[in-house]
């Protein structure tokens, strides 16, 4: 278990370029912590943790595990341990062999290796599978081996740099249990890159949202998703993602109370009143701004019956319709914006009627519209 500390890390590829593939990162991780580097292809999720590694030097800043500064230290020097997309395991030699593989390596005795392999192999279940060779298993179990020949070194930190993405659909989502529950088991600091948001908010207690080389937010899974601190991670956490609407604040003078219109281009109108507590919007007056409107928080069947008093009524034409089961997935455009709303799927009315749906007014966000920032 370990603190990962890093500190102003800048990393450029090419001296003298103007762009930051890293810029200016600070982050405090705490030991024992899961932590998912989460952010679309290219953001700097793998350049990060290869820095954390020491594959991969640093242009500016500090990294130190436990107080120790290791920003210049060799790989092996720091006591972490990094499993990759593709699990390069060694054909010829069994899962056992492979997961000894750096335990002899480091001369270690017998005795003590099988002990330490055993034991990781129970962790994993893999302790009936260590006689196969590598070709006899499949991608998720190869997978496993991988990550137990990190676990046999007992790092300080473990890194993992997209080690699903290889899997298909429904074996991704089993190992990522197993990865959550191998985190429960052995409580080690870790760091985990993906581009997908579902397996970030599975895995994490904290996400570090990445855009650009920079951090957007970093923040529990919950709080990402309910206080999203601008649009890039509105829109990036949630699926199916937030809808953005252009909606002008406008003031209903007689009740002292703010309102937005949201129009179907089938000729309804809809006009929602804000909940007093978006103290910040009084300078948006008139003003055209960003609405963020999750499709959950736009349906026809609210299972909460405590929110009914602040649910309000949203009549729309509905142009198109996904059914995936539990959910159903309507379409229709608002402010010329085509918008998705998940409802239940015994309310849908079938394709050009019109539904009513509610809003959950409280939950809508705003953004402005040329810095993107949360407005409220
Ligand atoms: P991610 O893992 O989030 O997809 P990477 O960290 O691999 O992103 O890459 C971040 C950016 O740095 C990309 O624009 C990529 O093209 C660039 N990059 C990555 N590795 C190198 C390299 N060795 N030399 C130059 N540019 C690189
Ligand atoms: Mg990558």
């Amino acid at each position: 278990m370990a603190d990962l500390v890093l500190k102003n890390i800048v990393k450029k590829y090419s001296q003298g370029s103007s762009v930051n593939t890293i810029d200016n990162i600070d982050l405090s991780i705490k030991s024992g912590e899961f932590i998912v580097f989460v952010g679309p292809s290219g953001c700097g999720k793998s350049t990060l943790l290869r820095m954390i590694a020491g594959l991969e030097s640093v242009t500016s800043g500090t990294i130190s595990i436990d107080g120790k500064d290791l920003t210049y230290a060799n790989p092996s020097d720091r006591n972490v341990s990094m499993v990759f997309q593709s699990y390069a395991l060694y054909p010829h030699m069994t899962v056992f062999e492979n997961i000894a593989f750096g335990l002899k390596l480091s001369k270690e005795d017998k005795s003590t290796i099988e002990e330490k392999v055993n034991k990781v192999a129970e962790i994993l279940k893999l302790d009936i599978l260590l006689d196969r060779l590598p070709k006899e298993l499949s991608g998720g179990q190869r997978q496993r081996v991988a990550i137990g020949r990190s676990m046999v070194r007992n790092p300080k930190v473990f890194l993992f740099d997209e080690p699903l993405s290889n899997l298909d659909a429904a074996l991704r989502i089993k190992t990522r249990l197993e990865i959550a529950q191998m985190h429960q088991n052995i409580d080690s600091t870790m760091v985990y890159v993906t581009h997908d948001q579902v397996e970030a908010m599975t895995l994490a207690d904290r996400l570090v949202i990445l855009n650009k080389g920079k951090v957007q937010q970093f923040a529990t899974p919950k709080d990402a998703y309910d206080n999203p601190k601008n649009k890039f991670v509105a829109g990036f956490i949630g699926s199916p993602a937030m809808n953005f609407i252009d909606v002008v604040i406008q003031k209903d003078y007689e009740n002292n109370q703010y309102y937005i219109s949201l129009n179907n281009s089938h000729g309804k109108s809809n006009d929602i009143y804000l909940e007093n507590h978006y103290e910040n919007i009084e300078k948006y007056l008139g003003k055209t701004v960003t609405a963020g409107i999750r499709p959950e928080h736009m349906q026809n069947g609210f299972r909460d019956s405590q929110i009914s008093n602040e649910l309000q009524s949203l009549e729309t034409v509905v142009d198109y319709y996904e059914y995936v089961g539990a959910d159903g997935f309507l379409f229709f455009d608002l402010n010329n914006t085509t918008v998705l709303s998940r409802i239940s799927p015994s309310g849908f009315k079938g394709i050009n009627n019109v539904i009513e749906l509610k809003v959950w007014a409280k939950k809508i966000l705003f953004f402005d519209k040329d810095t993107e920032e949360r407005i409220y």
